[in-house]
């Protein structure tokens, strides 16, 4: 037993019982005291200084120099009483993940001591050589220079002795190469038109904020397995592996009891990420063995998106200090469930009320109707903008497989509220209100809606975007994705038909003078044409990929075709109305998305062939020649009857072998023939569809035959874990 994969799993049983993890006091005693929350601001900045900093906040007022001056003064004084050492802006780069350049507070003084340092210029504003980031060909040379600038809608926090300040990053010219920028600017975007709509009811309204709760997907796999696993190093995915006999068939890890090994990382993760401010709030078991989820109480968009960046990155950090690895991709395993990244949205009033809950009054209702039918309206028009906002290489192998949406976008809303959107929509305009006996005003007649939404009952889990009672869910968000895209898309388009509904009933209003007859009617207008993305059934099914073909909804089923969405005109109409991106801004994006799929395809067909070539052939040759040996030596001992009639199987298994060697090494060469190939192309849409069209379709050709090889060659050469031992230790 000397090959790794033995090694590892022997070391794993040792490891099985794990040290664990205990917080030694209730969570509320020590959530936040790693992030510079309003409380901290309040004890460590002068009084005016905090009235500034939250109306800036609050209000989007600009901060002048004094106030930076004095807010880096203060955050300094609370993260060195923290241990902070060093300090950094933290930024979201078109990569996906995090960036941060850590810089010592420490400063030469004279002789020859030294004193920590920061003021506002650190805290505003910095640098960074970044020019290796992706920029999608938006930094030439000369202007290569990238600034990152501090967002204080979203709190200073330390991660190991680094003082992380939350920033937007953007080129010498302005150009964002983040995903921040673009998301500051929707959650402006959106609360404009939110707001508008809230004054045709409520002119006291003054805010409306986009919410998100994140639900986190991921697998636990044991370090040591997962370091004999080159595809899992490299790829994130595994390339091979024949089924368990036993995988997630019997449900029994779906919602079970956690195990020891598992909880104790989750703890830990947990104190950490409360120690952060960040309010996890759930964990179980998902439904695939080693599958787990964790989500937070709801927070407002940006910091929720900055959360979740956050604790994708403590999640590997502390998982290490487990012996455990965890894996974020979105199908790491052929067969088995893969990891979402449920994105739970909704908006809430500056009084606190959330829009998407339906309320106790008709005005109430009318409101949230209003926002609903926005809602499933912009879906119609931007459904291909939504699943754009998700595609990456790993989600093509989620989506339309186990218990995952498909790539279709439609929207779930329930019985109740197809039956009330129906009804409107087939009422006519006279008998949409009527006159109050009492006070002899007129009086909305709407059918009524009950205040609490079946929700649990009424459920459909196939659906990528479900009204759930309160909130919508889109479900197609992939695990590792960063959630900035999807929310950009969906706050942008959501807004833009908010300032539809709101510039028709002004425009109605005027004709007919009645508001609340202008509001229904636009209201039936948007039920009727948004009515096609509305779909109750089973995503899943054939039905459904016929039937929303017929309706004309688009079923973009891999990243390159997805991504072409973003330089198509009414994309580029909708971004560049709200001065969100511009078209050549979209085009750098799309440019780097195709260019990500490109090579994490093109890696996976490398890691593909070494493994085929230089780890398992020549395993299944040695283990070939033992059989070869064998059937000599039967030949020698045995009489010649005897050997023919007992040798059959033995020579059909170094047959077989064969078979597959060779099928395996035909494709390995010609998926190099065609990489090569591919590789000449200089447009990135082109190669990025040479590599799904050309080198991907090898991937399930050479994986059949190598499986099969695992399942003919004597477990103990086979060198690498198998998945009963990556999903059940
Ligand atoms: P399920 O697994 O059934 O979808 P969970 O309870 O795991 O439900 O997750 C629900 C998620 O929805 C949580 O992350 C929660 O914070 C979030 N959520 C609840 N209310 C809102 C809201 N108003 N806005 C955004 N997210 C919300
Ligand atoms: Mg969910």
């Amino acid at each position: 037993m000397s090959n790794l994969r033995f090694r590892a799993l022997t070391a794993s049983m040792a490891r099985t019982e794990n040290p664990g993890f205990i917080a030694n006091h209730p969570a509320s005693a020590y959530f936040g005291e790693m992030t510079f929350h309003r409380g901290l601001m309040r004890q460590f900045l002068p009084e005016e200084t905090y009235d500034k900093l939250m109306a800036a906040i609050d209000s989007e007022v600009r901060i002048d120099h004094r106030t930076a001056d004095q807010v880096a003064a203060g955050m300094k004084a609370w993260a060195i009483s923290k241990g902070a050492t060093h300090y950094t802006h933290w930024f979201h780069p078109l990569t996906g993940a995090t960036a941060e350049k850590h810089d010592a507070f420490l400063h030469p003084a004279e002789e020859g001591k030294a004193i920590e340092r920061f003021g506002s210029s650190a805290l505003v504003q910095q640098e960074p050589d970044a020019s290796s980031f992706p920029s999608g060909g938006i930094r030439n040379t000369f202007e290569a220079r990238g600034y990152t600038a501090w967002d204080p809608t979203s709190p200073a926090f330390i991660l190991e002795n680094t003082l992380c300040i939350p920033t937007i990053f953007i080129s010498y010219n302005g150009e964002a190469l983040d995903t921040k920028t673009p998301l500051l600017r929707t959650i402006h975007v959106l609360n404009d038109a939110a707001t508008r709509i809230c004054k045709l009811f409520d002119p006291d309204l003054d805010k409306v904020t986009a919410t998100l709760g994140w639900e986190q997907e991921y697998f636990l796999i044991d370090t040591g397995l997962y370091r004999a696993r080159p595809d899992l190093v490299l790829t994130g995915r595994t390339l091979f592996g024949h089924a368990s006999a036993k995988d997630q068939q019997l449900a029994d890890h779906y919602f079970g009891v956690i195990p020891s090994r598992a909880a104790a990382f989750m703890k830990h993760l947990e104190y950490e990420a409360h120690r952060l401010g960040i309010p996890l709030k759930t964990r179980h078991n998902e439904v695939a063995p080693n599958q787990f989820e964790c989500a937070p109480v709801f927070e407002e968009v940006n910091l929720a998106v900055d959360h979740n960046q956050l604790l994708m990155v403590l999640m590997e950090k502390l998982a290490r200090k487990h012996d455990l690895t965890i894996l974020l991709h979105e199908k790491p395993f052929a067969n088995v469930n893969g990891s979402g990244k449920h994105n739970n949205w909704s908006l809430m009033s500056s009084k606190g009320d959330n829009l998407l809950s339906p309320g106790k009054t008709p005005h109430e209702n009318l409101r949230f109707l209003v926002f609903l039918v926005s809602i499933l309206k912009a879906l119609r028009e931007h459904s291909a903008l939504l699943r754009a906002s998700i595609a990456s290489a790993g989600n093509d192998l989620r989506l339309g497989g186990h218990e995952a949406p498909p790539a279709i976008i439609s929207a779930f809303i329930g019985s109740q509220l197809s039956k009330t959107l129906d009804k409107i929509e087939k009422s006519t305009a006279g008998l949409s209100l009527r006159q109050n006996k009492a006070n002899g005003k007129l009086q909305i007649n709407l059918p009524k809606i009950p205040e609490i939404l079946q929700d649990n009952t009424d459920r459909n889990r196939t659906s990528p975007f479900a009204f759930t009672g309160n909130k919508f869910e889109f479900r197609a968000v992939g695990s590792s994705a960063n959630c900035a895209m999807p929310m950009i898309a969906l706050n942008l388009m959501v807004a833009d038909q908010l300032h539809a509904f709101a510039e028709q009933v002004t425009a109605l209003t005027k004709k007919s003078s009645n508001r609340e007859m202008a509001i229904i009617e636009i209201l039936r207008q948007f039920i009727t044409s948004s009515r096609d993305i509305r779909y109750e059934g089973n995503n899943y099914s054939e039905t459904w990929i016929r039937q929303s073909a017929a309706r004309g909804l688009p079923n973009l089923r891999t990243t390159p075709e997805a991504v072409a969405v973003f330089t198509h005109a009414p994309v580029i109409e909708l971004f560049e109305k709200y001065h969100v991106l511009s078209a050549r801004e979209l085009k750098a994006r799309q440019d780097i998305r195709y260019e990500q799929y490109t090579l994490r395809i093109q890696i996976e067909a490398r890691v593909m062939g070494d493994l085929a070539t230089n780890h398992l052939i020549p395993v299944a040759i040695r283990y070939q020649n033992r059989l070869i040996e064998n059937v000599k030596g039967l030949q020698e001992v045995l009489d010649a009857k005897t050997f023919s009639r007992l040798s059959n199987h033995q020579v059909q298994t170094i047959k077989d072998i064969s078979d597959h060697i060779m099928e395996i090494k035909t494709n390995v060469n010609l998926m190099i023939g065609e990489r090569k190939k591919a590789n000449l192309i200089t447009d990135s849409a082109e190669k990025a569809n040479a590599y799904k069209a050309l080198v991907l379709p090898h991937f399930d050709i050479i994986r059949k035959h190598v499986d099969k090889l695992e399942l003919l060659v004597d477990d103990e050469l086979w060198p690498l874990p198998k998945y009963r031992e990556l999903l059940f230790s």
